[in-house]
């Protein structure tokens, strides 16, 4: 199902399928200048194709490569509408590694896509590295309008599980970057149209912050990951039993340990 929702010169196409719905899980893209930032995720990609087929754009661009907004790439490559992406992105998508079932029962399995036609973003948007919840995470900037497409870049304040591979200190630096351009806009894949996204933005970086530096003293003081997860974030049975293991609180330790040097411990 494909929800459209008109904010003056932004259209947010938010996807979902009954099998989405049942995880309680939707994401949306969004379209600015005639370009379309992120694409859905795979089951979805039929909306996308119909949606395609009644309104023309010039291109596309990607936040980074998870499947629940990339998973439309196949449908852009087959009609060549060009798409903007970084290398790593790229990478990604032209080999995607195998995700686990509760990802593919919400979003669908994605498909390598070896070759897309390269874009060059039109005047007045740009895009910003934001990485942290993934190494390839970028946000685009419409300066005229100061408007801000996160990608994941914000998901939510206190997000208290964590992938393997994320990096809370990045995603501190990340939204300070993004604070920093005092955005009056900012589009959130998950949650749609952010109110106030300045005192939503610096509530969250203050609290990875002041997550980061209870953990790091917590690390230098020896005690293990499951104990400091259990100390600063809580319980994480429903998150870990849902996603299988792949999103815990001791993944958020851990990433806090790679930051902490040894010469500290
Ligand atoms: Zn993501």
């Amino acid at each position: 199902m494909l929800q459209i929702t008109r904010f003056d010169d932004v259209t947010q196409l938010r996807f979902t399928t009954w099998k989405s719905r049942l995880s309680g899980m939707r994401v949306s893209a969004f379209v600015v200048r005639g370009v379309l930032v992120d694409n859905g995720f795979p089951a979805a990609a039929p909306d996308l194709e119909r949606w395609l087929d009644a309104h023309p754009i010039t291109g596309a661009a990607i936040t980074h490569y998870h499947e629940d907004h990339s998973g439309g790439v196949a449908v852009l490559a087959r009609r060549g509408i060009p798409t903007w992406m970084p290398e790593a992105t790229r990478a990604k998508l032209a080999n995607p590694a195998p995700i686990l079932f509760y990802r593919r029962f919400s979003w669908g399995t994605p498909v390598a896509v070896a070759s897309v036609n390269s874009f060059v973003l039109p005047a007045g948007l740009e895009t910003i590295p934001t990485p942290g919840h993934s190494a390839d995470h970028h946000v685009l900037w419409d300066a005229d309008t100061r408007t801000v497409f996160g990608g994941d870049l914000f998901v939510g304040v206190k997000v208290r599980i964590a992938h393997a591979t994320e990096d809370a200190r990045a995603t501190a630096s990340s939204l300070r970057r993004i604070i920093a351009l005092q955005p009056r806009r900012f589009f959130d894949a998950h949650r749609g149209l952010l109110e106030d996204p300045l005192r939503l933005l610096t509530a969250k970086a203050d609290w990875i912050e002041a997550t980061v530096a209870r953990m790091e003293r917590l690390i230098v003081d020896g005690l293990d990951d499951a104990t400091i997860a259990r100390l600063v974030l809580g319980v994480d049975r429903i998150g870990r039993w849902y996603t299988s293991g792949d999103y815990t609180m001791e993944n958020w330790v851990a990433g806090v340990r790679r930051g902490v040097s040894s010469a500290r411990v």
